[in-house]
């Protein structure tokens, strides 16, 4: 239903937060957010009580030294209601995180292949089987965004997923046939699934086009399509109400 995500200097947990009750309106069943703090550790909430749920549990000073987080309102297709089907979805080490709009088609498929491969799934949602196929993309040598490239390649259904790697605090984003827009803001790097989610912190924004491929990390960002790099096309101003 509703995707955000920062990463920057500080803050991150509280600003795909705050990104995510701009959000609300849309309606949702339970929301999340998972962050990475730069000592390495993360954070992993989940609610089924609305998103100013997540502010108290982050805690003021643990929130502000997170530098990358990603955040969901869900509004479930499969799988019931719970926290532990909340996104953001981890994988079995706990260090990569997906969030998810959309539905994965042949989940089932996905799933039981993942399983007999070792993989031991928490959830009874589609969106899962994203999270493994990224971690297992994701081998040394091989950088998050191509790790959600390749695993991506594997989808039948329509997505907009953002993974978080809380060891180095990368965000990579892909999307298809379900919207996802970039931006850079004075204070860090934004992904939304709807540009209302970021209107106050940015003053323009980019549509990722199918199968694009977006990494955002410390080193800067890197956008890829059809496996090559590529300049972004088309800066579009945030429409600003007075
Ligand atoms: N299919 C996923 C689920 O059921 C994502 C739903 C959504 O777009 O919110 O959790």
């Amino acid at each position: 239903c509703g995707i955000t995500a920062y990463c920057g200097p500080s803050a991150a947990a509280s600003r795909a937060r705050a990104a995510l009750e701009r959000l609300e309106y849309r309606g949702y069943d339970s929301a999340g957010v998972a962050a990475r703090h730069p000592d390495g550790t993360r954070v992993h909430l989940r609610t089924l009580d609305g998103v100013a749920a997540l502010a108290e549990p982050v805690g003021e000073r643990a929130a502000d030294a997170t530098t990358a987080a990603i955040g969901h309102t869900r509004w479930a297709t499969h799988g019931g209601v719970t926290e532990s089907n909340a996104h953001p979805i981890e994988d079995c080490g706990g260090q990569l995180f997906i969030v998810h709009n959309g539905i994965v088609e042949n989940a089932d498929v996905l799933r039981a292949h993942l399983i007999a491969a070792g993989h031991r799934f928490a959830s009874e949602v589609d969106s899962e089987v994203i999270v493994h196929l990224v971690e297992q993309a994701h081998r040394p040598g091989v950088g998050l965004g191509d790790a959600l490239a390749d695993a991506v390649t594997r989808l039948e259904g329509t997505w907009a997923v953002v993974a978080l790697d809380t060891r180095t605090g990368a965000l990579a984003a892909t999307a298809h046939g379900s919207p996802l827009v970039f931006a850079e803001g004075d204070e860090g790097a934004y992904f939304a699934s709807d540009v209302g989610a970021i209107t106050p912190v940015v003053s323009a924004f980019r549509v990722l086009e199918d199968d694009d491929v977006v990494e955002v990390s410390a080193e800067g960002m890197r956008w890829h399509r059809a496996g090559g790099s590529c300049r972004p096309r088309g800066l579009w101003p945030v429409p600003k109400t007075a």
